[in-house]
């Protein structure tokens, strides 16, 4: 079992308990009252919580998630649905696009690895 300083341990457990993307600056305002100094210390601890993949990055949002697997089983390659109303997330896996995916990059060279789709609309809950 990997150990997870303060610091990350920290900022996964409240990407955990939020049911929301949460931003930087919200991440930092909130693990700032459990200990955490500075924005430099946030960061960090994100960068190493996404290596690992615990964590993902909602581009499109400019925010994180904790990861909803137990073990994300490719972090290259993620699908979310994102609901435009309530920001509800669902993170997705599906190997044969990820293959395809795959596929296709190596048409164009070998150096194209990273996916990362996000799909916006509306949840069940919000349709
Ligand atoms: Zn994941
Ligand atoms: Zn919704």
């Amino acid at each position: 079992m990997l150990e997870l300083s303060f610091n990350q341990e920290t900022v996964h457990k409240l990407l955990q308990a939020s049911d929301k993307p949460l931003k930087a600056y919200n991440i930092l305002f909130e693990t700032q009252k459990l200990g955490i100094k500075s924005p430099t210390q946030v960061y960090r601890a994100l960068d190493k919580l996404i290596e690992l993949g615990k964590v993902h990055k909602i581009e499109s949002k400019n925010a994180f998630v904790a990861c909803s697997k137990i073990n994300c089983s490719n972090q290259n390659s993620t699908f979310f649905l994102i609901c435009d109303d309530c920001e509800n997330i669902i993170e997705l896996e599906d190997q044969k696009i990820t293959d395809q995916l795959n596929k296709t990059c190596e048409r164009y060279g070998s150096k194209y690895k990273n996916h990362t789709i996000e799909i916006s609309g509306t949840c069940s809950n919000c349709n």
